[in-house]
């Protein structure tokens, strides 16, 4: 059953909207802001279910009517707004928000719209959706959701309350992604540190076998740079990685792996690695170089994504590159 237990970490928010329930204090309007995956749904739907259910508590009951319709996606007075486009328009604001608003809830207390991605709202639907915000029917309440909360017009902002939902920690997505896909806690942390803090980018990379690939490769890259005795045999690794079609995110895997043993390189120690469970490679890498090697490695690793973007040419930039990693 959905409730705020279901929601990972964000406590402090949890209990600012638990105390609004009971004090009877709800606003009209709440964002809230946060990457990818952090669990923004989750906690919208569960602020929803609570204020709708018929018990009036902090937590939803799971047994009024209200709480079942919610459970099976019923809810009449409960709605998710989503965009059609690239942006959120006028007309979805209009007709999925306003017209809906000129009617009272059908059997609860509030109609609560829940809008997703509500940064993608161009101007004139910004401007419309600050019409409804400035004078809403008692019963209205809407749960945005967005990524950037810096991209609506200082108008809409100063009639909201912002939660901004920081990054978990890694702790927190690793039990729960460990916990949900039955896969080993080493392993699981491995995924939320490249995740961010994320628990759904973390679930992701975890489904995702051309993510695994990538990494092996990245990898065996590294390991074969290191190997190579001779430069004839540096440009056909680079010629072999311009074949690919993502070369960028090797790349973004590589500077984790380089990442890595600056933090071992730093602390002597593998408890703050990301890779923790590829730490023997890491170990043997940051032992062979010095300090400065990997850093001025990590620095052109930069630089070579840099140039990318810009459309250089891949082979003769990672050839560069595979010479500096070359240096001790
Ligand atoms: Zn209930």
């Amino acid at each position: 059953m959905l409730d705020f237990d279901t929601v990972k970490g964000h406590e402090d928010i949890i209990r600012v909207l638990k105390n609004s329930i009971v004090q009877k204090q709800v606003s009209h309007a709440y964002i809230f802001d946060g990457m990818e995956g952090v669990g923004k749904r989750t906690l919208a739907k569960a602020f929803a279910k609570s204020l709708q259910c018929e018990k009036g508590g902090a937590m939803p009951c799971g047994e009024c009517e209200s709480c079942r319709s919610f459970e099976n996606g019923t809810n009449p007075d409960v709605f998710y707004i989503e965009r059609e486009k690239k942006n959120m328009t006028v007309d979805i604001i209009r007709e999925d928000i306003t017209r809906r608003l000129e009617t009272a809830p059908y059997s609860n207390k509030y109609k609560i719209f829940i809008v997703n991605e509500g940064d993608t709202m161009n101007e004139a639907a910004q401007n419309a959706f600050l019409k409804t915000l400035e004078e809403p029917p008692e019963y209205a309440v809407f749960i945005i959701l967005c990524r950037n909360f810096a991209r609506f017009i200082a108008t809409v902002l100063s009639r909201c309350i912002i939660f901004k939902l920081h990054p978990l920690s890694y702790e927190t997505v690793a039990e729960f992604v460990a916990k949900e896909k039955g896969i080993p806690l080493a392993e699981a942390l491995v995924y939320a540190k490249y995740s961010s803090g994320s628990i759904g980018k973390a679930l992701s990379f975890i489904d995702d076998e051309e993510f695994k690939e990538k990494r092996e490769y990245a990898f065996s890259l590294v390991d074969n740079i290191e190997k190579a005795s001779d430069i004839n045999t540096v440009c056909l690794l680079s010629e072999d990685l311009s074949k690919r079609g993502d070369v960028s995110e090797i790349f973004d895997i590589i500077y984790m792996i380089y990442r890595d043993c600056l933090v071992y390189k730093a602390t002597g120690s593998v408890k703050r690695l990301i890779q923790t469970e590829k730490k023997d490679f890491i170990v043997s890498l940051a032992k062979a170089k010095s300090y400065k090697s990997i850093a001025n490695t990590a620095d052109a690793i930069g630089d070579t994504l840099k140039r990318i973007s810009y459309n250089a040419d891949v082979k003769l930039v990672s050839e560069s590159l595979f010479l500096k990693m070359k240096e001790k």
